[in-house]
């Protein structure tokens, strides 16, 4: 059986400039790696504890779904994101059995990532990313 695994949380602030240096106190790890994703508007840093991840979410633009989050909930954890093989098959699956999906077709993400999210709706308020390593899409 697959095992789908926390790939990582993603966390959205205000201010990268403010929340990188506290979570690196608080990790005691230093952010190892910052990215813009231009499909969502965020600057982006991940840190690793151990063999767990964390990605913070910082708006560029107030069109960026980060913005509306904080806007309507503040800053705090965004979403869960899983790691899967084949994620245009877990798709299918997942439609299948009625969740409702962001995006249906994957899309380029952070950290060389090929992703896609389900809608919060059907999910009891979580909003659950599907990431999987990198590979050509058409
Ligand atoms: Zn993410």
């Amino acid at each position: 059986m697959a095992q789908p695994t926390i790939e990582h949380i993603g966390i959205a602030v205000k201010k990268l400039s403010v929340s990188i240096p506290l979570f690196e106190k608080l990790l005691n790890s230093p952010c190892y790696k910052t990215e813009v994703v231009e499909s969502e508007q965020v600057n982006t840093a991940f840190f690793l504890k151990g063999s767990s991840k964390i990605e913070l979410l910082e708006a560029y633009s107030p069109a960026s779904v980060i913005n509306n989050f904080i806007d309507k909930k503040g800053e705090g954890v965004h979403h869960i994101a899983f790691e899967v093989d084949d994620i245009e098959k877990e798709i299918a699956r997942l439609q299948a059995e009625g969740f409702m999906m962001i995006n249906d077709k994957p899309k380029q993400g952070a950290d060389n990532k090929v992703v896609c999210f389900l809608h919060p709706k059907s999910t009891n308020g979580v909003l659950i990313e599907l990431v999987m390593e990198n590979k050509k899409i058409d």
